[in-house]
């Protein structure tokens, strides 16, 4: 009485995957269509999108920006009213970012769909490396990584105006959001608001994440079965960071625990969704919201600028 494990879904004895927290099972073709609807579903759950929305798509270049947009070409064949349209920030970083623009220069052209790239050299007048190298980092006391994270947020947001869009989509995953918001509670910032939910803040681009449902390990499985090419590169600049830690952390609880991170998601959204008040100001230079007199990313700019003028 030999147990076969079937496809859940088709009942094909090729299964390519075991979905512990639910106890699914899906061969290739079905885990693909289901990654499909997931995210369907995920846009619906939370109204993320609107039939006639412009949507910018952030695609770094990496399999999780990649298989987004991949997957919102397939979602967005259903409203002829929407279009879609992709933006690659380059920080400027040797090897590791030129790969990714490269795969997203060929996929997206594959695609068919709109591309923009847009880098921090023309936006800001110097690249990543320029700003690690004037070691403002050290005087700001920020990592590499916060500082590259506010740059590329603020290039991404400069080119989604550029280019007509109603609202950004960005790839973070279940994973990349339990993470977020564990790591603002561990350094005790409490006025937190849901990550990657569409919410209208006059004259800001909202910003939604497709993937906010799907973990990260799905991800890498779709991208693999989709050929998507993933990066030889890492970046020089990635530190031990507190995120890793948080990641190592969360992903073994998650073996452990199937199901732990999806209830971190709620538990969380349910503290937020009370806690979450919009302070409503404005930086003094560049407009966008803030809770300084003047923002991160303008605050980093002039510094920057100031000591690569010398
Ligand atoms: Fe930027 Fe850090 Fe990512 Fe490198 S690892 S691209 S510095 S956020
Ligand atoms: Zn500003």
């Amino acid at each position: 009485m030999g147990m076969v494990v079937k496809c859940t879904f088709c009942g094909t004895s090729e299964v390519v995957y075991v979905r512990r927290y639910s106890g699914e099972t899906l061969c290739r073709r079905c885990f693909l269509e289901n990654m499909v609807e997931r995210v369907k579903a995920t846009i619906s759950k939370y109204e993320l999108l609107n039939p006639f929305d412009r949507i910018a798509v952030a695609v770094s270049g990496g399999k999780d920006s990649l298989s987004l947009l991949k997957i919102l070409v397939r979602i967005e064949r259903d409203f002829p009213r929407a279009s879609l349209v992709a933006i690659t920030v380059d920080e400027g970083i040797p090897l590791y970012r030129d790969e990714a623009v490269e795969n997203a220069v060929r996929f997206i052209s594959e695609l068919g769909v709109e591309h923009r790239v847009v880098s921090f050299k023309e936006l800001y007048g110097f690249t990543l490396t320029e700003v690690v190298e004037s070691n403002v980092s050290r005087s700001l006391n920020l990592q590499p990584c916060t500082i590259c994270g506010i740059l590329r947020r603020r290039a991404l947001t400069v080119a989604a105006k550029e280019c007509g869009a109603s609202v950004i989509a960005t790839a973070h995953t279940l994973d990349d959001i339990v993470q977020t918001y564990l790591m603002n509670i561990l350094r005790g910032d409490t006025r937190l608001t849901p990550i990657g939910v569409r919410r209208e803040v006059p004259g800001v681009i909202p910003r939604i994440a497709p993937f906010r449902l799907i973990p990260e390990r799905e991800i890498v499985l779709y991208a693999y079965f989709s050929k998507i090419p993933f990066q030889t590169y890492t970046c020089p600049y990635t530190e031990l960071s507190m995120r890793d830690k948080i990641r190592s952390f969360l992903t073994e609880y998650e073996e452990l625990f199937p199901g732990t991170l999806y209830t971190a998601l709620s538990s969380f959204e349910k503290m937020f969704a009370r806690s979450s008040q919009e302070d409503g100001s404005f930086c003094a230079i560049c407009g966008e919201p803030t809770s300084r007199k003047i923002c991160r990313a303008c605050e980093i700019i002039e510094l920057v600028s100031s000591r690569i003028k010398k």
